[in-house]
Parts: structure tokens; sequence; C-alpha cells
């Protein structure tokens, strides 16, 4: 055996997919370096959602390039959302590149191992869990997308909706717990479609969904709180919502893109909803969890947006006051419905115009948002430390249920990551709150 190298670009799914290749080439015999000077084998696990993050792994297959020239018994994959069904492109732009790997595809990654098919074949990887001792842990639950977004890359590269069954995640997830997890991330590209490509269950005629899943891994002694990432209104019904708010773990946290606020913009995304729609399940979870933090994603600037639509969007996005929205210009993407069919014809300038009037926008609402909390007490789980401006004290970095991002001052050793801590807010910014240490609560909070 030797030593491997993986590099990771993207969502949380990749991050989870190189966990769980770095377990299993662990579990080989294959020990990891930092460095992919020192690797016998490198694997970039790649992000095709935007044009920037497939011009971040040509550069790095552009240095890998040397290192391989230098050494030809280097191993060298590509794996994640840049390989499509068809890879003839890739071979000839990277010819250096041994194998090519669709997402999820850890056996074809292993191909070029040549390792005897009883070590990682079969059931191999279906029993490999990403093992390192973290207190934060993402879990893919349902792999894929058939939503078909006509901008979306997505649902090409990673395939249609494959759900895991329940046990196998609530395996995973006592696994991580074992190890000192205290918060799991349930993923999905639309994560609410959990259990729609499976049969029903037994004796009935419902498939398992979200809820269920919750519910079984809710069981789990030591696990403080369970969050889900990321929604699309059409799948959440209203069972998958009361039963969330009826489970005291799963957090008051929603990411759900609405991407347009704007019908006619919606209808030429195929994005399967209307604002109206969109705003009535806004307000069911608010209706359960009143105060549930909401993060939303807008892209400006897609094919045929004109002005007017753009400002319903901005007037959406007043009206509903996420506490956070993640803007991006629409930049087209190969072989997508709309880079066939939709010209990309709103000028950059204009684009990068209505982005900067979101960002705007939403500033002012988050920080009246977060303004609203001071003086308030949340329980954060801490997540990051580091030296503090004075001896012996240390800088802490949380997040509460909600995913406010929380800064407080500790004694130096007091907290480990992944603690629960009771903490008064005393400064609010548009970003993230300040706040000060007001007692650890034992056991963890619950709702
Ligand atoms: S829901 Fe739409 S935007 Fe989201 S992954 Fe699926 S196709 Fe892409």
């Amino acid at each position: 055996m030797g030593s491997y190298y993986i590099w990771t670009v993207g969502c949380q799914v990749n991050v989870a997919d190189s966990g769980k290749l770095a377990a299993g080439l662990r579990r080989l015999g294959w020990e990891p370096t930092d460095q992919a000077e020192d690797a016998d084998f490198i694997v970039l696990n790649t992000c095709a959602i935007r044009q920037q993050a497939e011009d971040k792994a040509a550069n790095k297959l552009g240095a890998i390039r040397f290192l391989k020239e230098a050494n030809p018994a280097i191993r060298v994959a590509v794996m994640g959302c840049t390989v499509g069904p068809r890879t003839e492109e890739l071979s000839e732009r990277f010819p250096f590149v041994d194998v090519f790997a669709q997402p999820q595809r850890f056996d074809k990654v292993l191909s070029v191992l040549d390792l005897p098919d009883e070590d990682s074949g079969g059931e191999f990887w279906p029993a490999v869990f990403p093992d390192e001792a973290t207190p934060f842990a993402y879990v893919p639950v349902v792999e894929g997308c058939d939503k078909f977004c006509t901008y979306c890359i997505v649902p090409l590269r990673r395939g249609r909706e494959r759900s895991r069954s329940i046990d196998e995640v609530r395996h995973e997830v006592e696994a991580h717990v074992a190890r000192g997890t205290r918060e799991v991330t349930l993923l999905g590209q639309t994560v609410e479609a959990y259990g729609k490509d499976q049969p029903p269950v037994e004796g009935g005629t419902d498939h398992a969904d979200l809820f269920d899943l919750m519910s079984a891994i809710h069981e789990i002694e030591g696990l403080q709180r369970i969050r889900q990432l990321t929604s699309y209104p059409p799948d959440m019904t209203d069972r998958i919502l009361e039963g969330m708010a009826s489970l005291p773990k799963v957090c008051e946290s929603f990411s759900l893109p609405v991407q347009a606020g704007d019908d006619e913009t919606l209808e030429r995304m195929k994005r399967g909803y209307t604002v109206a729609e969109f705003r009535e399940r806004v307000a069911k979870i608010r209706s359960l969890m009143p105060e549930v933090g909401i993060s939303t994603d807008v892209i400006v600037g897609s094919p045929g947006e004109t002005d007017a639509q753009f400002r319903n969007t901005c007037r959406l996005l007043e009206e509903l006051r996420f506490d956070k929205v993640h803007v991006a210009a629409y930049s087209e993407r190969a072989g997508t419905f709309a880079a066939r069919h939709q010209p990309d014809d709103v000028p950059q300038e204009e684009k990068m115009e209505r982005l900067h009037t979101i960002e705007e926008i939403q500033k002012r609402i988050a920080f009246e948002i977060n303004h609203e909390l001071w003086g308030r007490r949340f329980e954060v789980l801490v997540e990051a430390l580091k030296a503090g401006r004075e001896p012996g004290v240390e800088r802490l970095t949380g997040r509460t249920r909600t995913a406010k991002l929380v800064h407080f001052d500790a004694p130096q050793g007091v907290y480990r990551l992944g603690d629960a801590v009771e903490v008064e807010i005393n400064r609010t910014y548009p970003w993230s709150l300040r706040g000060a240490i007001v007692a650890q609560p034992e056991p963890a909070l619950t709702r």
C-alpha cells in the first residue's frame, strides 16, 4: 500500500464523499498525506456548479501533471461533478489522469489501484463511513436530483434521486456519535425528496420520508442536534414539517433556495413552484417554528430576466426577510437546458449591479434581524477555537440552533469542540453575533 492525497472543492456532499473515500482507503491500508507531492495516489473531488469551480480543478490538475511527469507511477483520479457520463473531452484535455469517476463511484476511483475485487467490491462501500472524530458530521441521505431546473448541471452529473436505507443512515450516524459527533446534517440536493424513490413501507402505501428518517436517528443517545440541507419547497410536505417540529433535536433552521421572486422567471427556470406557493411554505414553517432561521439562494441575471422581474425578487426578499441570502450572478453551464435554449442575454454589468443591490438589501435586513437578538441567550455548539487577544483567553465560535454564527471568549482550555455553551448576545452584526458565556447547560438543551 502507499499514501493518498484527496483534494476537495464544492458542497458538503463532496466533503462527505471525500471523507468516505478516505475512510475506505485507510481501511485498505493506505496512509493519508497532506501534500500531493508526497502521495502515491492523488484524488481530486471536483465541483461543476460554476465555471469558477471547474477552473479551480483545472488549475490543480495543471500542477499535478508535473508530478505525474516526474513520477509516472503516481495514480491520479478525478471524481465529482466535473465528470459527466461522457469523459472523452476530459480525457483529451488531461491525458495523464488515470481514471475519471462520476460522483460516488468509489469503486471506479479505486479501479486504478488494481485491488482484488474481494477487497473493495460487493458490500465494502455501503459499510464504509467517514471515520474521523468530529463534533459535526455531514451525512448524505439522498443522492442526485430529479428536478432538472433549466440552469443546473447537478442532475446531469449526479444522476437521479437515490435514497439510502434508514438502517444504513442510522448505522452511519451511530458510528459518528460513538466517535464524539454531537450534530449531524442530513444532506441531499433536495433533502425532503428522501425516500420518494423507495417502495412503500411494508404493509402500507407510503414510502418512508425525511420525518421517518429523522425519527429513527433522533433516538440515538449522545446526538444533540439534527439539521437538514438543502430544502426544496414542493417536497416539503406538511407531514415532514410538522414531524420535524415535533422532534426536539431537529434544529429550527432551513436552507430554502427561492432563486427568484417572480413567477415568469421561476417558470423559465422550471423551479416547480410559484411565488405564492413558496410564500405559503415559508409561512407554514414559521407557524410551526416561530424563531426559525431561514437562508435562501437567489440567482440574478438569469436568461430573460427583466428589470421589473428582478424588482419582484427584491420585493419578495423585503417581504420574507430571510436570515441570510446567498446571491449569485447567472453563469451558463454547458449541457443544461438553459445553455441550449435560453440565451444568456443579461449583460454582465447588469448582473453585477443586481447582485450588489441584493447584497445591500440583505445586509440591512440581516442587521435588523440580528439586532433583535441583543440581550437574548442561546445554546451555542462550539465549532472553532483559536487564541484570544489576551493571554489565557480563547476566542470560540459556534452556532445557535437557528444557525446564527456566534463569537465569544472563554478561559483557555475549558471548552472543547462540540461543547454546548449558553451565551448572552451583547453585540450584533449582519453576518454574526458576539456574546458572553452565561453557563454551560447540562445536559444539552432541547427545545
Ligand atoms: S433542485 Fe434544481 S437547482 Fe437544485 S440540484 Fe436539483 S436541478 Fe439543481
